[in-house]
């Protein structure tokens, strides 16, 4: 949520910022601004709307400077306007800054700071920040080590509480650029005799590949062509200097209208790179490096907990249904937002695991922490490598899904689908589950890219079914076991990316309340099993149809529903019960786009949505 991006180095620092700010626009679209060092002062150009209103503001101005630090926001503090956009300048003129997060104090230190004369020009909890700065600047010598700048930053962070990513310049210092990170990720690209300060690599990997990833609490001063890392309580930090693997390819359009497209696209791609090495070499179970714990461990856990935020948490819900049926192994699932205050009991011998595509996701990022702090071990499932939460567990899976930048959440969604079936045979294996059971789950995991290519190959005709149902304002999503989370998810795309009211309820249960919707005007989603439940879920359709409700029903090739019950089918192929939320996925997501285009909706950029919430 938010991107901020800086540049310090040879080139014109706004057309750097602008290209960056762009690649991060998924993150806060509200408003957007920039502010480049030049002449001796600060030229701030801030306005609400997208960075391409910003870019347009910006070419009628002379940016030549070669340092300047940019914003796209999501308002927390403070409406959507010009004023409230970032950056902030010092009302002595001297700071500028940009931050990512929420100054929880900022009422007292505003209070404090209107007493000694500092003006505030906007509702930000920001602005305190870099009147602060300027406050310590102003009392703060200047020292023959031209640490000046960086000793206020750091004074000033030591009495903020909340979470922030900062980058702060200087009117007096036109070389220097400080940033810090408590709570919002921060990353400093170091490139050919320029740096580069950003919220995410995406805004880096077209000028570099080496990256420092800025861990909580540390500060990192960049002057004299140089940096240095230290931490809020004056310790020297050593930089890793790492390698980003994606390229500036893999975060490109492209031919695709939208990245959400291209992402669902991508889905083969993206569950083969899920699986890749993955597999024992007899076949019959699934291999994960970086978990950290021996089969011996694993037989002590009797419990796993799995928690995350929005569409990862509907992951977590197949995670337990897997886990539970193929392992026999009991598994609970929380909200990240939840646990961390729900301080539920919990068994001794419990593995935590957290899912974050960005592994930056601030509540699963405080559930970790809650959950390490009462002495579990804690694994994550994330996409982003080095992202914060990746760092801070014990041990984890990455995705390797490339990078996602629709806020829509399509391939990271069914790569964490993937890997929740294979860590559910991983279990399953070391407890009940035979060798040959094992080899047909392995066999059927590997089919699962190609099929949902040939479900991708009906893209079209899923087009024709949603346009005809772009219509309606309310819908229903019914599926069962594994397929309940599906219908969560297929209501959850809906809402996000086309503003449709949409439940999503376990099918038996929607006689018990939701059919009281029911209507010609409310039409229902049906995710329809085979074997047992399969007739169950006919009846339950039967019920929709005497109401008059349409019906659109995703079934398996093999399965024949009643002459007439369901309006539109969508086909997919037959498949093992393990790949069938992933299967089952692919429809939903088409469903979902397709209405939202036909409703002339900004897909890659929902109102109120960013992506990777930074912020409680
Ligand atoms: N709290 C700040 C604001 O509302 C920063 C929000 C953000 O992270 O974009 O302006």
């Amino acid at each position: 949520m938010c991107g901020i991006v800086g540049y310090i180095g040879k080139q014109k620092a706004s057309s750097i910022m602008l290209e960056g700010l762009k690649r991060l626009e998924y993150r806060g679209y509200d408003s957007a601004g920039l502010a480049v060092l030049q002449n001796d002062g600060v030229t701030v150009i801030k306005k609400i709307g997208r960075v391409d209103n910003l870019s347009a503001h910006a070419a009628k101005q002379k940016l030549s400077g070669h340092v300047g630090i940019s914003h796209t926001r999501w308002a927390t503090h403070g409406g959507v306007t010009d004023a409230n956009a970032h950056p902030h300048v010092s009302s002595d003129g001297k700071i500028v800054l940009v931050h990512n997060g929420v100054i929880e104090n900022y009422v007292a230190i505003k209070k404090f700071l209107l007493t000694k004369g500092y003006d505030f020009e906007s509702e930000t909890d920001t602005e305190v920040l870099c009147n602060l700065i300027a406050y310590h600047y102003a009392k703060e010598p200047e020292n023959g080590e031209g640490t000046r700048l960086l000793d206020s930053v750091r004074k000033t962070l030591s009495h903020v509480e909340g979470t922030y990513g900062i980058a702060v310049v200087c009117t007096e210092r036109p070389d220097e650029m400080v940033a810090a990170r408590k709570g919002s990720p921060l990353i400093l690209g170091v490139g050919d005799h320029e740096h580069i300060i950003a919220s995410d690599v995406s805004a880096i990997i077209s000028r570099t590949q080496n990256v420092v990833y800025l861990k909580d609490g540390e500060l990192v001063h960049i002057a004299k062509g140089g940096f240095t890392i230290s931490t809020l309580d004056l310790t020297d930090v050593s930089p890793v200097i790492d390698t980003v693997t994606w390229s500036v390819d893999d975060a490109e359009l492209g031919d695709h209208d939208h990245y959400m497209l291209k992402e669902i696209f991508e889905q083969p791609a993206a569950l083969e790179n899920a699986m890749r090495g993955r597999f024992s070499a007899d076949g019959s179970t699934a291999n994960f490096g970086g978990l950290n714990l021996t089969a011996a461990d694993f037989r002590q856990i009797d419990r796993f907990v799995f928690t995350s935020c929005g569409t990862g948490w509907h992951a977590c819900l197949v995670a337990e249904h897997l886990i539970e049926r193929y392992a026999r192994i009991p598994v609970e699932v929380d909200y990240a937002s939840e646990f961390r205050y729900r301080n539920a009991p919990l068994d001794r011998d419990a593995l935590f695991f957290v899912i974050s595509q960005s592994g930056e996701t601030i509540d699963t990022l405080a559930a970790l922490r809650e959950a390490k702090r009462k002495g579990y071990k804690c694994m994550a499932i994330c996409n982003v490598v080095g992202s914060t939460i990746a760092r801070e567990s014990d041990g984890g899976i990455y995705q390797h899904a490339g990078p996602e930048i629709g806020v829509a959440s399509t391939k990271a969604f069914t790569s964490q689908l993937m890997i929740s079936a294979m860590f559910a045979l991983y279990v399953a294996r070391m407890r009940d589950m035979s060798f040959a059971d094992g080899v047909d789950y392995v066999n059927a995991l590997k089919q699962v890219p190609a099929k949902v290519t040939r479900i991708l190959q009906q893209a079209d005709a899923i087009a024709d079914i949603a346009r005809r149902y772009a219509k309606y304002n309310d819908f229903l999503f019914l599926g069962r076991l594994s397929l309940f989370p599906i219908a969560l998810e297929g209501a959850l795309k809906l809402k996000e990316i086309s503003y449709i009211h949409a439940e999503g309820y376990p099918a038996a249960e929607m006689k018990h309340g939701p059919i009281a919707l029911i209507s010609e005007e409310c039409p229902s989603v049906f995710l329809v099993p085979k074997g047992e439940l399969f007739n169950k879920v006919v009846s339950s359709m039967q019920e929709i149809k005497a109401r008059k409700g349409r019906i659109i029903a995703i079934i398996l090739e093999g399965c024949e529903l009643p002459e007439g019950l369901a309006d539109d089918v969508i086909t997919i192929p037959d498949c093992h019960d393990a790949a069938l939320p992933i299967l089952a996925t692919v429809p939903v997501q088409l469903l979902s786009y397709h209405i939202a285009v036909a409703r002339g909706c900004d897909v890659d950029k929902p109102r109120n949505l960013a992506k990777s919430v930074t912020v409680e």
